[in-house]
């Protein structure tokens, strides 16, 4: 049980981030939700986590892209909470197109939000955790950690980064109770994989159904899309003591994809 544990999980306003949210609040631990979205929805998940979980959740809308940002919400917290036991760095987005059109400022604002950003919070985080002798940092990477898929350099990069970045950090602080692990979804029916549909199909001149057909699903040898609450379970067995000795992994959950 996480009970008077303080998880922060950046980019959860929805999908993935929302779903991981959900279980660690479940298993007891405050709860600082960050993201974009519309302030009374988001007001509305807060309220509703707090009191079904009977745990505190706070909101912070740092946008991860901006350094002083991310700094100010982790001030805010250790004035609060003291500072963060588990940290789910999962705030990410994505931009589909081939790298001679690639817009630069899309190039920008990936590694921003999908690396550098986990870099900040891990580097602000982690004093408290060495201080407490225990933490637990969960990157959402993905199966693009580990394989590249046309149309995605910014994205491949990013995450590719991450799981160097995930092994670094785990190595650094394997002998202070700190884990740090990287969890590598394939295709996850969220917003952001509904979003790159059309942009997939224009970039490869197919329809709609056939890049959920011949692109996504093809990728998974399951052929079905992995879920939240599967990749939020995983999550939740990295953040509790059982997970002690796992570190610096690069964790596929991702329907047999990364074996082709
Ligand atoms: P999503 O679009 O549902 O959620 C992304 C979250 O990030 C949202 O809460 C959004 O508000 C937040 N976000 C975006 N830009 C931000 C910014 N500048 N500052 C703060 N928050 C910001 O997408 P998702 O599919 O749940 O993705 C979550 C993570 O999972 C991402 O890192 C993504 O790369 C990764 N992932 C997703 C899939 C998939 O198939 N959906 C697969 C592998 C990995």
């Amino acid at each position: 049980m996480l009970s008077g544990k303080t998880a922060l999980i950046t980019g959860s306003t929805s999908g993935i981030g929302l779903g991981i949210a959900e279980q660690l609040a479940g298993a007891g631990a405050n709860i600082v939700l960050n993201g974009i979205g519309d302030a009374v929805e988001i007001e509305t998940t807060r309220a509703r986590l707090a009191a079904s979980h009977g745990v505190t959740v706070r909101y912070d809308g740092a946008d991860m892209s901006r350094p002083e940002a991310i700094a100010a919400m982790f001030a805010g917290i250790a004035a609060e909470f003291g500072g963060v036991d588990i940290l789910v760095n999962n705030a990410g987005i994505q931009h589909v197109a081939p790298i001679d059109e690639f817009p630069p400022e899309k190039w920008d604002a990936i590694i921003a939000i999908n690396l550098t950003a986990a870099f900040h919070t891990i580097r602000l985080a982690l004093p408290f955790m060495k201080r407490k002798g225990w933490g637990r940092i969960i990157q959402i990477a993905s199966a693009h950690a580990l394989v590249a898929s046309p149309f995605k350099s910014a994205y491949v990069a990013a995450k590719h980064g991450i799981a160097g970045l995930t092994k670094t950090a785990a190595l650094e602080v394997a002998e202070r109770g700190i884990t740090v692990n990287a969890i590598c979804p394939g295709y996850v029916w969220t917003p952001l994989v509904e979003k790159q549909v059309p942009e997939t199909a224009k970039a490869r001149g197919i329809s709609e159904t056939e890049v959920i057909q011949n692109v996504l699903l093809a990728a998974q040898p399951t052929k079905a899309f992995v879920t939240v609450d599967q990749v939020a379970a995983l999550a939740g067995y990295l953040a509790g003591d059982a997970a002690a000795s796992i570190t610096g992994a690069v964790i596929p959950i991702d329907g047999g994809w990364t074996a082709h």
